[in-house]
């Protein structure tokens, strides 16, 4: 599905959780909704769920428009489907009986069902686990029955909020490269809510970046990575040095640093004399070698080892530049501490970022309660959503989105 949302608002009360987000989703498209929590993801999902009612904006899917103030086409006229947290799975139905059910409530006739039921099982890998309960899989399995009852009924767009924050670090790994290559082999439009940024980073075409209810920044993978807008963004996406810069008063393009390095080839304008540019280096961009190798032409300077760990992959590195200021580096080598390296710059052209000097900041939210003064916590949303797990509870809005029995007869599908 094509998705398009125009200026979406949401408050809970007096809490504005999502302000004036727009997006326009392609179909086929594997977008990430990546922010902190209590950034507004999930709020953005129910809302495009139909399970809540925009306070303002419109939300369109392919030119029908699904959501206006106050009104929601309901969740199980969408065709859209939903992985949630926790799986959501039924104790008492098998593999097979949970993911035909979606079809089952359809009306889908049986030897259809029964071979769109196999086929969704063989591209999750799950055709030998058809008749076991949910307490006979692990947890990786559970997620892809999940997975699998999400795109049994062909949906044109799957909405997945954080499907891998109940695996384990080693199942996440290899689960994000099997559930993007599942959405893609089933063609649907997916958004993947997330705050892990390796699992944005692998799994998305477009990242969405919120922060407080706002998008932040929208584009690639690398754009998000390389090419970041604001320090939120910047951190959010990974450790990075951000080293003060200055225009050179007489050449455009030309910056250089505290310790008078200069930068060539940006394409920047040099702004008006107040705010400050810090140039972005994340660690790996970073060479060092030994203070009498031969360096080639670059950005290069003399640095200081102040401290370094092991981490197996690479040493983390912490340095002090010429003019007293840190700088953490990625290398293969351990440094001993007190010595002196060359530090090269990776030759891509310099990232610059440029905000306000302290006491100037001009975009702070203009509603309080976008900062949420207790933290992320759990929310009242999720709660609400959580207590309807039960399927008995036959008429909730999430039991229709993961297609569950409408009353306790239904559960012998
Ligand atoms: P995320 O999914 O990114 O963690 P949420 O969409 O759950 O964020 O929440 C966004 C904001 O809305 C947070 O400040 C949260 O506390 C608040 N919020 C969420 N659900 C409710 C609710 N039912 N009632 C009041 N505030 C809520
Ligand atoms: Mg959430």
């Amino acid at each position: 599905m094509s998705l398009k949302v125009r200026s979406l608002h949401y408050r809970y009360g007096s809490v504005t959780a999502l302000a004036d987000l727009s997006l326009e989703l392609p179909q086929g498209q594997i977008w990430a909704v990546l922010g902190p929590s209590g950034s507004g993801k999930t709020t953005l999902l129910g809302l495009l769920a139909g399970l809540l009612a925009p306070t303002a904006g419109e939300i369109w899917g392919e030119g029908r428009l699904l959501s206006r103030p106050g009104w929601a086409l309901p969740p199980e006229r969408r065709r859209m489907s939903m992985v949630f947290q926790d799986f959501a799975l039924w104790p008492h139905m098998t593999v097979a009986q949970t993911v035909a059910f979606p079809l089952t409530v359809a009306k889908v006739p049986e030897s259809e069902r029964r071979r769109r039921v196999e086929e969704v099982l063989r591209s999750v890998r799950l055709e030998a686990f058809a008749k076991r309960y949910p307490h006979e899989l692990s947890g990786g399995q559970r997620q892809r029955v999940a997975i699998a009852r999400a795109l049994v009924g062909r949906p044109s767009l799957v909405l997945l909020d954080e499907p891998m924050s109940n695996l384990d670090a080693r199942l996440r790994e290899s689960m994000r490269l099997e559930l993007a290559a599942t959405l893609r082999q089933e063609g649907v439009s997916a958004l993947y809510v997330t705050h892990d940024r390796i699992e944005a980073l692998a799994i998305a075409d477009k990242i969405l970046l919120m922060d407080a209810g706002k998008k932040v920044q929208e584009g690639t993978p690398q754009d998000l990575y390389q090419r970041p807008q604001t320090r939120f963004a910047v951190d959010f996406m990974g450790a990075a040095n951000l080293l003060a810069v200055k225009p050179d008063p007489d050449r455009r393009g030309v910056w250089t640093t505290g310790f008078g390095v200069r930068l060539h080839g940006t394409e920047e304008e040099p702004r008006q004399e107040e705010g400050q540019a810090l140039w972005l280096l994340r660690p790996e961009q970073v060479a060092l070698s030994a203070k009498a190798a031969v360096v080639p032409d670059g950005i290069v300077w003399a640095a200081t080892v102040t401290d370094r760990v092991y981490l197996g992959a690479y040493w983390e590195v912490a340095l002090r530049n010429p003019d007293g200021t840190q700088l953490r580096a990625h290398s293969q080598e351990g440094w001993s501490i007190g010595e002196e390296v060359t530090v090269a710059a990776l030759p891509t052209a310099p990232w610059l970022i440029h905000e306000p000097m302290p006491g100037q900041e001009t975009d702070q939210p203009e509603d309080a309660s976008l900062q949420d003064p207790q933290g992320p916590g759990p929310t009242l949303l999720r709660r609400r959503i959580r207590k309807t797990v039960a399927p008995r509870d036959g008429t909730s809005h999430r039991d229709q989105l993961a297609r569950a029995p409408e009353d306790s007869d239904s559960t012998s599908a």
